[in-house]
């Protein structure tokens, strides 16, 4: 866990939220500042900051499977949904432990802004 990290925080249950799934590896809740009707986001539990910054393949894997389970609890499966990592300046990364954004329960624009 990186002491500052507001994710790391939320995943140890030190910051509250409003959690959608979780098991060993992953954890998901739900966004403070909701883009879409359902929007949450997929971690690691492990702190790792940026989604170049591993190579653990199964890790990765899991974080997408998590995001799956998420998608089907909040029943995006039917209509859709998108997944989103934000990297960088122009990719727009605010919070520095990797994420993956679940948005769905609206048509979603494309490419996006
Ligand atoms: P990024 O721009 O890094 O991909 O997205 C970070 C996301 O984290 C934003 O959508 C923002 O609303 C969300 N966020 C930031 N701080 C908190 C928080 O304390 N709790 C929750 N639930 N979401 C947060
Ligand atoms: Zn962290």
């Amino acid at each position: 866990m990186a002491d500052e990290c507001i994710f790391c925080k939320i995943a140890s249950g030190e910051i509250p939220c409003e959690a959608v799934y979780e098991d060993e590896d992953v954890f998901a809740f739900r966004d403070l500042h909701p883009g879409a009707p359902s929007h949450v986001l997929v971690i690691p539990r492990r702190h790792i900051p940026r989604i170049t910054d591993t190579d653990d393949a199964e890790l990765l894997g899991k974080l997408l499977i998590g995001a799956n389970k998420v998608a089907e609890k909040e029943g995006l499966i039917e209509k859709g949904f998108r997944y989103a990592v934000n990297f960088g300046e122009h990719g727009g990364q605010l919070v520095m432990h990797v994420h993956i954004h679940v948005l769905g329960g609206r048509p979603l624009a494309w490419p996006p802004g």
